[in-house]
């Protein structure tokens, strides 16, 4: 029995599937305009836990995921520039050439973090049709105006708009702090932006308003609709998605087709980092994936210090966290290392505690407590290697990888040369030393000053 926290309800639910053993699941995916930072990437860790949980619960499920490659503004509530365009102008390329390169280097981080691929990617710009189809069934209701700058979803022309924030529209109409311009009700959102009057867009389209580009809404609802049909199983993203994104994807879906959209609504909390907030792409505080392979981390170590903070609570990021990860996920690759070479049966009695653990809503915390109890237990050393291996289809942690390479007494050496020189202060030698070895296919790494970790370098 699966039970998953549903924000529709603020509860956690039992998952009952639509239809008999199988699952949709539609995410979110990435605005293609710069690097997912370590925050969008933990929310992408979170729905691959699902979508595992999901598959090890033997559901038959097909995950779709888009690329939002247009219509996202730089300010969720329809105003400001196209986040794509702002970020074909600052590296000065082309809006299509910056989605491309983001999206090639968002699936290969996904990859390094053993993500699992999505059964559908499907991109915005490759699905205007079916999103003017959408403001089509919109227009047919009476629900959409006119403004100067676009074409709008009326919010007050429906009941229960809201709900998934809990949000009192009545409030929200009385307070009117939100800038109205030519908007009827501070909620109302974009359904198609025209282009501006005076400029060439990068990317606009015909449509039966006028030329311009889809509201960032509307592709979700497009898209997940088309690939998992108009009512689904499972909805993500991370939460600062309830109030608009979600919201509006809701309202807009349902007034199309007179149905409910989505049966669960499931939400990441966010990655903040020491006191200065919330990770964000505009910010000091944007650390990539890239950075931290850098400096010599296993993206895997990242993945593991996910697991340590349950999907719904804020998880604090720290380099001094990333290296505790990496050291206890090193330490269990050793321990693991040692059990030898036979892989024996799974134990039933940890199983048992794994699936209860994992199946009420992801406990993920706890499943990694359950997993130093098995190390730690007296079962026999190859059931232990083959329980691990059972609760790493969920983990994803590669201990089917595990290998020992031994470090050869030269570059221990020049290793421990290095750790005089830098003792001494001589830092010339110390970075000649360092290079040295790294020629020799060995990293060192500097995370602490006085201490040195030797391991064969990756690729
Ligand atoms: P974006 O590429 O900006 O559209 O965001 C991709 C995903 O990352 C969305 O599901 C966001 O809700 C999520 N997200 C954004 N910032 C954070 C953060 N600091 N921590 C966790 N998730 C985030
Ligand atoms: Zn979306």
């Amino acid at each position: 029995m699966l039970k998953i926290y549903n924000t529709l309800h603020r509860k956690k639910e039992i998952f009952k599937p639509i239809k008999k053993g199988k699952a949709g699941v539609y995410t979110c995916g990435p605005t293609v305009y710069n690097y997912a930072h370590l925050g969008n990437l933990r929310t992408y860790i979170f729905a691959d836990i699902l979508v595992r949980t999901l598959r090890y619960n033997k559901y038959k499920t097909k995950w779709v995921m888009n690329i939002t490659d247009v219509g996202h503004l730089t300010s969720d509530a329809d105003e400001g520039e196209d986040k794509l365009e702002k970020g074909a102008l600052r590296e000065k390329k082309s809006v299509w050439e910056i989605a491309q390169f983001y999206t090639d280097v968002f699936k290969k981080d996904i990859k390094l973090l053993n993500i699992a691929s999505p059964d559908i990617w499907c991109k915005a710009t490759d699905h205007i049709q079916e999103q003017i189809d959408l403001i089509k069934r919109l227009e047919k209701k009476g629900v959409i105006y006119k403004t100067s700058d676009g074409i709008y979803f009326n919010t007050s022309k429906i009941k229960d708009y809201g709900k998934l924030a809990g949000m009192d529209l009545e409030n929200i109409q009385a307070g009117k702090r939100v800038c109205l311009r030519e908007k009827k009700n501070p909620t109302d959102f974009a359904l198609w932006k025209f282009s501006p009057k005076n400029k060439k867009r990068q990317m606009e389209w015909n449509s039966p308003w006028g030329i311009g580009f889809p509201g960032w809404h509307l592709e979700c609802s497009a898209m997940s609709m088309k690939y998992l049909g108009e009512h689904f199983d499972i909805h993500t993203g991370g939460i600062d998605h309830i109030p608009v994104h979600h919201t509006n994807e809701i309202a807009q879906s349902e007034t199309a087709t007179g149905k409910k959209f989505v049966n669960y609504w499931m939400h990441g909390e966010f990655l903040v980092i020491d006191k200065k907030g919330k990770m964000a792409k505009s910010g000091e505080n944007f650390i990539i994936l890239k950075k931290i392979i850098k400096k010599r981390f296993n993206p895997l170590s990242y993945r593991y210090l996910c697991f340590l903070t349950h999907y719904r609570k804020q998880l604090q990021f720290s380099w001094e966290a990333l290296i505790s990860a990496q050291n206890a996920l090193n330490n269990l690759y050793e321990k693991f290392f040692n059990l030898g070479k036979k892989i024996g049966k799974v134990d039933k009695n940890f199983q048992e505690k794994f699936i209860t653990l994992i199946n009420d809503d992801l406990n993920m915390p706890l499943v990694m407590a359950l997993l130093q109890k098995v190390f730690n237990s007296n079962i026999k050393d190859e059931n232990k290697k083959a329980t691990v291996l059972e609760f790493d289809k969920i983990l994803g942690l590669n201990f089917n990888k595990v290998e020992r390479k031994t470090v050869p007494k030269i570059i221990i050496d020049l290793a421990e040369k290095r750790l005089k020189a830098r003792k001494e202060k001589n830092w010339n030698l110390s970075d000649k030393l360092r290079d040295d070895i790294e020629k020799k296919g060995y990293i060192i790494e500097d995370i602490f000053q006085d201490k040195y970790i030797i391991k064969p370098k990756i690729n």
